[in-house]
């Protein structure tokens, strides 16, 4: 009998929300997964404990190297050595508002990180597919919906680096010949969403609230419209863009619109809360410009890829309610469906 070479992979934020989404997928696929993580003095790697593997035991297909975006040496050394057929550089300083105060650091990993990924494959003469996470941020200003045709006009450190990104990856696709693919993905939750997203921040709060252990929850501006989708869902549209027969650019999303009053509303509602009684209004999560409306058309990804959501806000703020409430229940974990809770 013989045995197949698993594909393998490279895949930059492993330890982030969608790094450990897309690390099960691939592993479910039978991919060898290299995740690159940064070095902590603290544990970083919560949302990916449950599928790592011992390497002492036979066989393990979860590789984890300490490795940062801003070390290019190190990205080369790593690149060679595991000669990936596939690479999804998911990393990135990615809130918004913390690119505020940390500009030129979101620049450094956001933006200039991505060349770092990209010449490490040129200059090696990689044969890999390279995909890069890419964002509805990069809209901004302009007006929805938005689709792959609409105009670019950022409003955030965070979104013009990553602009640089999306130009560059086409830049050495064109240039260079190299298959990569921008997915340029509206927002995206879960239960393993960083906790000072505004999805998150909410639903964390209506557990606490409802066991009692909160009062209060500050919040910046109500009013911004965006387009929420299922982060579980959106690491299949990345696979897909790089299982297709020629690179390209793709928007993911819902093509649905809700304020951040109305994520207020569903989730506080799903608890059986008034969630006007509780909010409360702080200035310090205003952003110096904001994005005012988000709302995606992914006919390209359905029409080319065969890809389409099936879990819109209302069920998602549910869902991200259900694990918080879990969580707390569990002790106070922070990503219900990363551990073995039986
Ligand atoms: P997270 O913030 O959850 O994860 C970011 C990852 O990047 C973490 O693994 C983090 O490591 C890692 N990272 C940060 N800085 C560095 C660095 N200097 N070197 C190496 N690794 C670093 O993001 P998401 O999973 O939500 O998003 C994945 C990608 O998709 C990001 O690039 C994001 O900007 C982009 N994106 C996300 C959207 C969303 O709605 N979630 C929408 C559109 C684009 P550590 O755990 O150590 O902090
Ligand atoms: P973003 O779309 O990438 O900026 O994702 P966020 O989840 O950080 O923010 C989504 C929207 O919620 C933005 O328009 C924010 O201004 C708004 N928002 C309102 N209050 C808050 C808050 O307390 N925290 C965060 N993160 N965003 C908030």
């Amino acid at each position: 009998m013989t045995e197949t070479t698993p594909r393998k992979a490279i895949i930059t934020g492993i330890t982030g929300q969608d790094g450990s989404y897309l690390a099960e997928l691939l592993l479910g696929k039978g991919y060898e997964v290299h995740g690159l993580i940064r070095r902590s003095s603290t544990f970083n790697t919560d949302r990916i404990d449950h599928i790592y593997q011992d390497p002492h035991v036979p066989h393990p297909r979860l590789f984890l190297h300490y490795s940062d975006l801003t070390d290019g040496s190190r990205l080369v050394t790593l690149l060679n050595e595991i000669q990936p057929h596939e690479v999804y550089n998911l990393a990135a300083q990615s809130h918004v508002r913390v690119s505020f105060d940390e500009p030129e650091y979101t620049g450094d990993v956001t933006g200039l990180g991505t060349i770092r990924l990209l010449e490490a494959i040129r200059a090696l003469g990689l044969d890999t597919r390279f995909y890069q996470a890419s964002s509805s941020e990069m809209f901004g200003a302009t007006p929805p919906p938005q689709d792959e045709n609409t105009p670019f006009y950022p409003r955030s450190p965070y979104g013009v680096a990553k602009l640089y990104s999306y130009w560059i990856t086409r830049n050495y696709r064109e240039a260079y010949g190299i298959f990569a693919s921008n997915g340029v993905l509206f927002n995206h939750e879960s239960p393993r969403r960083g906790d000072t997203f505004v999805t998150r921040k909410i639903t964390r709060a209506v557990a606490r609230i409802a066991a009692g252990q909160q009062t209060e929850l500050f919040m910046g501006n109500l009013d911004s419209v965006r387009d929420w989708g299922y982060a579980p869902e959106y690491v299949e549209a990345m696979w897909l863009m790089l299982q297709h027969d020629t690179p390209g650019d793709f928007v993911v999303a819902t093509n649905t619109a809700f304020t951040v009053k109305d994520f207020l509303q569903l989730s506080f509602e799903h608890a059986g809360l008034e969630w006007e009684k509780y909010v409360r209004f702080d200035e310090r999560y205003l952003r110096p410009t904001e994005v005012d409306s988000l709302i995606g058309d992914a006919s390209k990804a359905r029409d080319v890829l065969g890809w389409t959501p099936t879990i819109l806000t209302p069920r998602l703020a549910q869902i991200m309610v259900d694990a918080d409430i879990k969580a707390l229940e569990l002790g106070g974990i922070r990503y219900v469906d990363s551990v073995q809770t039986q």
